[in-house]
């Protein structure tokens, strides 16, 4: 691994964060396109990979591959090893109290869908109810949607105020005898909304409800101990947060995963297969049919070991001053209307970001007349990477009123001369208009 952790230009009067450094463990950022460098800010839809983590997976495909858990030999039990070391990585960076509560997915959408699939088999029946909120992602949506296609569930959705946040209030006075799970977002992949997820789940658990957390979003970009929130269930994707794609995590309670019923058959889940009885193994393996992306479990851990050397608390730190300037020289364009993000507050923590109602990372905007596709692909001749479009997330698009927007969304290793760039480019277009 590059130096990513070592001294450099203080931040703020903060610790070192030399971002330099770690722009220099990323080779694709030094790229060019149209011939001008490459600013890249698409990273809510997916971060780019450390030479670490690349090389850590060549290396295993180089030295360590076989199928993991059935081999005696010794390739088999490197490879396991390499997998089972990974579950104890991130059980430690998300605070989990055992492996057992560490499920090994494809990503957030997976871990989304397996929850909301096995739970609504288990205990839920015509007419009960699951709470979302107006902020999600389709994947925290449309899993419930069919759910509720298959055995009549409903779903009911936590209103949004108009400067994106959600209405706690509200919130409350949707339970009923008949609410069965609640299914929210940490952080908005439109708004960048951090919501009160530990205030969301309290309530939830005075009415004996158990919560899902989305957090594709949060857990890149801030700490998350899952003790410490109280959550019953949380997903995350490993290429949304410097790892390979194809790999995320399901969290559960271990009280949990014990009740819920397999989500897919195969091999790796069964203790005994017969065809009169199967049975099958305890969780983790009970959820992880087939083989695992053992390769993409080592990336991942190769992944958390570099942002934790680094620092989640510096990271947030390093992105939020990256919000809060991006913030004020956007706000700088005329006709640029910015969606979320009230008052800028001077968060130190997610906690207190949360609380103050502040986003991070991810800002989206429109301006002017200018279609969002438009000046995205303007931007991209630019050399600035946005995305454009409903994000996943058109019942969010309809509560804004529009079709869509650009979004721009920082990592780890962006810097305030991108974001210069970024406001340049958006004036640039703007003028052509
Ligand atoms: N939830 C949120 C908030 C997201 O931003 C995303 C991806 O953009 C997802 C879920 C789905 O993640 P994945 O496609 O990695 O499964």
């Amino acid at each position: 691994m590059g130096g990513a952790a070592s001294s450099g230009a203080l931040n703020n009067g903060q610790e070192a964060y030399d971002v330099a450094s770690i722009r220099a463990d990323f080779p694709i950022l030094t790229h060019t396109v149209y011939d001008k460098p490459l600013v890249y800010l698409d990273n809510a839809a997916t971060t780019q990979k450390p030479l670490c983590v690349l090389d850590a997976m060549r290396n295993e495909y180089l030295n360590a591959n076989a199928n993991v858990h059935r081999g005696v030999h010794w390739l088999s039990q490197q490879a396991t090893d390499l997998h089972e070391a990974a579950r104890e990585t991130v059980r430690k960076f998300i605070n989990a109290k055992s492996t057992s509560e560490i499920v090994f997915t494809r990503g957030t959408t997976e871990g989304l869908n397996l929850v909301a699939s096995t739970f609504s088999d288990e205990f839920m029946k015509t007419g009960d109810e699951v709470i979302v909120s107006t902020m999600e992602h389709h994947s925290n949506i449309v899993p419930w949607q069919l759910q509720a296609r298959k055995k009549g569930i409903v779903l009911k959705v936590i209103p949004m105020t108009d400067d994106g946040k959600l209405c706690l209030d509200e919130y409350e006075k949707l339970f009923t005898d008949k609410t069965k799970i609640v299914s929210c977002t940490h952080v908005s992949n439109v708004l960048g909304t951090i919501n009160p997820v530990k205030d969301i789940i309290r309530i939830a658990h005075e009415h004996g409800v158990p919560v899902m957390i989305d957090g594709a979003q949060s857990v890149p970009h801030f700490p998350v101990d899952v003790q410490d929130l109280d959550c019953d269930f949380l997903a995350f994707s490993g290429h949304k947060m410097y790892g390979p794609t194809g790999v995320g995590i399901l969290y559960g309670k271990e009280e949990w995963l014990d009740r819920l019923p397999p989500y897919q058959g195969g091999g790796e889940m069964i203790e005994h297969v017969s065809f009169d009885k199967t049975t099958f193994e305890k969780p983790p393996l009970k959820f992880e049919a087939g083989t695992p992306d053992y390769i993409a479990t080592h990336g991942l851990a190769t992944a958390i070991d570099y942002v934790s050397s680094i620092g989640m608390a510096k990271i947030f730190a390093h992105e939020q001053n990256l919000t809060r300037y991006a913030l004020q020289q956007l706000r700088t364009i005329d006709g640029i209307k910015i969606y979320g993000h009230g008052p800028v507050a001077d968060a130190t923590s997610a906690i207190d970001a949360a609380t103050a109602g502040c986003g991070e990372a991810v800002i989206s905007f429109n301006v002017g007349n200018i279609h969002h596709a438009d000046l995205g692909t303007l931007l991209d001749r630019l050399g600035i990477a946005v995305r454009t479009g409903h994000h996943c997330a058109q019942p969010l698009m309809d509560r804004l009123g529009v079709l869509g927007t650009v979004r721009a969304s920082f990592a780890m290793y962006n810097t305030k001369e991108e974001i210069d760039a970024l406001v340049e480019g958006i004036r640039r277009v703007a003028k052509m208009f």
